[in-house]
């Protein structure tokens, strides 16, 4: 339970660290969206049912997971609060910090819905868990992956905000990599369990992107 707070308390040692180094406004604003993600998945997974009934690819999904974990956190939080990748620094264009901004919350505002539709079916990694329905309703009958549309955004907030060569675009990087891997096989996984309700659904509902007339 305690754990589930570490990461507030390092959140707060890097953005002292990172004041202390006089790092731009947009520092901040990148820790507050690491925050709300944060916040938003612990809040709404601690009811993810426990009995998984699948697993495919677990090596893999645990390789990419945790890549993803040094693209998006930890690469990021080493950059803003040490001088670790100064040397890949550079000056922010005009606008770059607003697109930033806008990118992070439409990310979060969609992370938060996908979450709240998708419920305790939710994992990490490519599972199956007991009783599984396909969830069609709500964001989810906007897009099939409402929360890699949200990851993405997120990403590109971060490689916005972090005005860094290296950390910057981190996170896009190994998130595109985790997607180009595992989409594939999250459908096929859909597909085999939930046979022409899925088909049909797949029919109807873009990938990422919300068709822009309904
Ligand atoms: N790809 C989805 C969900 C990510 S969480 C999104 O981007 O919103 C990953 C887990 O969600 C997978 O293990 C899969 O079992 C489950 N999942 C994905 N789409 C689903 C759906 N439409 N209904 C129910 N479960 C789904």
């Amino acid at each position: 339970m305690i754990g589930k707070f570490i990461p507030y308390a390092i959140l707060a040692v890097v953005t002292g660290a990172a004041l202390w180094r006089d790092a731009p406004y947009a520092t901040l604003l990148l820790i507050m969206l690491m925050m709300a993600w944060y916040t938003i998945r612990m809040m709404l997974t601690s009811d993810a049912r426990p009995n998984v009934r699948e697993e495919r690819d677990a090596k893999r999904e645990r390789l990419l997971t945790s890549a993803v974990g040094v693209g998006m956190i930890f690469v990021p939080l080493i950059a803003l609060g040490t001088p670790v990748f100064d040397s890949a620094a550079y000056s922010p264009i005009p606008g770059q910090f607003l697109l930033g901004g806008l990118s992070g919350l439409a990310g979060l505002y969609v992370f938060w819905r996908s979450h709240a539709d998708l419920g305790q079916l939710w994992s990490a990694h490519l599972e199956l868990r007991e009783g599984h329905t396909l969830v069609t309703s709500g964001i989810y009958s906007r897009m099939r992956h409402p929360m890699y549309t949200a990851i993405f955004l997120i990403v590109t907030a971060q490689a916005l905000l972090l005005t860094n060569w290296f950390a910057g675009p981190a996170g896009l990087v190994v998130f595109t990599l985790l997607y180009a891997l595992r989409i594939g096989a999250e459908e096929r996984m859909l597909a085999d369990q939930f046979g022409p309700e899925w088909e049909a659904y797949a029919r109807r509902t873009p990938r990422l992107l919300p068709r822009l007339r309904a």
